[in-house]
């Protein structure tokens, strides 16, 4: 039997098996629960996919030895590919639109990981049409592709979920988690829904954002901060399985940047701002369920924090809103 004390063989070995914590100020008889991914590693929800992804295609021969992995990343995606390869024998490269934090650009570099830019306007659209260009002239290079590859939410769906409805008991009543690729949210909800018939799926993403329009919900494209979720090109993540989620809500800026300080203030998690807009909207959830407008199996809602506000101090997550909005 291992116990969390014995050695692990590498770094790989502590990814995965974060702590589940109850947070605090929610309504009476729910409890809400934040999955804690900042203990990771690489300090996110992604170095989960990393390690998950890139084994699995180096088992089943699609990455040769030593080859390279290419793939566009806002940048937690960059760090957890980066991380696996050092272990992994692998070489990464990673398109990066202009805008997105550089502590992520930084800790991708110290990885090992070399980082390309395409302008902010070309998204992860651009950045994917860039990378692939960059694969066809290596012929050891695969574009892992985690917007479109089914291991991304298998990842969630073999270990994410299994350690939720362990630690919870499968009381589960509520799964509440914001949407990037919506890896995380569909790979929970797959594991969730299988064992525990009627718990409602809540895809988070920010105002501004336009995932809605896949549930047939109207939605006004806009810019928004939130770093990490939402997007402006709904169609483009093959991961985001509408069929999977029950309802999708949205966050203003406003709301996420007022939890993001409360949630450090008052509660001691130093988390970045798609954990922000996933704890407005998980206690929204939950008022919902202690109002008796929401029928769910248990009084209990999850939700995931996926990185930690250290990867946005040079943004001024802790600034007042104007000053991370950047308008101060
Ligand atoms: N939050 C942050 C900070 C992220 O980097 C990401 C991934 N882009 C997410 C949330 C969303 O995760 P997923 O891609 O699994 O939907």
């Amino acid at each position: 039997m291992t116990t969390t004390h014995d050695p692990h063989e590498s770094i790989l070995g502590t990814i995965g098996d974060t702590p589940l914590v109850e947070l605090h100020d929610t309504p009476a008889n729910v409890s809400v629960y934040a999955k804690l991914e900042t203990f990771n590693p690489g300090g996110s929800v992604k170095d989960r996919i990393g390690k998950y992804i890139l084994e699995r295609l180096l088992e089943r021969g699609d990455l040769p030895p030593g080859g390279t992995v290419v793939e566009p990343t806002a940048g937690n995606t960059g760090i957890g590919m980066a991380l696996a390869a050092t272990r992994l024998d692998l070489e990464a490269v990673f398109v990066v639109p202009r805008g997105f934090s550089e502590e992520k650009e930084r800790l991708m570099a110290a990885l090992g990981g070399e980082i390309v830019h395409v302008p902010g306007e070309a998204g992860m659209a651009g950045a994917l049409e860039t990378a692939e260009a960059i694969a066809d002239r290596r012929a050891d290079a695969v574009v892992p592709q985690q917007f479109a590859t089914p291991l991304n939410a298998e990842t969630h769906a073999e270990t994410t979920g299994p350690e939720i409805l362990e630690a919870l008991d499968s009381r589960v009543g509520a799964v509440v988690a914001g949407v990037g690729s919506g890896g995380t949210l569909v790979g929970i909800a797959r594991t969730v829904r299988e064992r525990v018939p009627g718990a409602r799926i809540v895809a988070v993403e920010p105002d501004g954002s336009t995932y809605g329009e896949r549930l047939g919900e109207e939605r006004t494209e806009a810019p928004y901060k939130t770093e990490g979720i939402g997007t402006h090109d709904p169609a483009f993540a093959e991961v985001f399985d509408p069929d999977t989620v029950d309802d999708i809500v949205t966050v203003s800026d406003r709301d996420t940047h007022g939890e993001v300080t409360r949630l450090a203030s008052a509660e001691g998690h130093l988390v970045g701002s798609s954990s922000g807009a996933a704890s407005v909207a998980a206690r929204r959830v939950a008022e919902s369920i202690a109002a008796g407008e929401l029928e769910v199996p248990h009084e209990t809602v999850v939700t995931v924090f996926p990185d930690s506000s250290e990867r946005y101090l040079s943004k001024n997550v802790y600034g007042s809103f104007e000053q991370w909005e950047g308008k101060a």
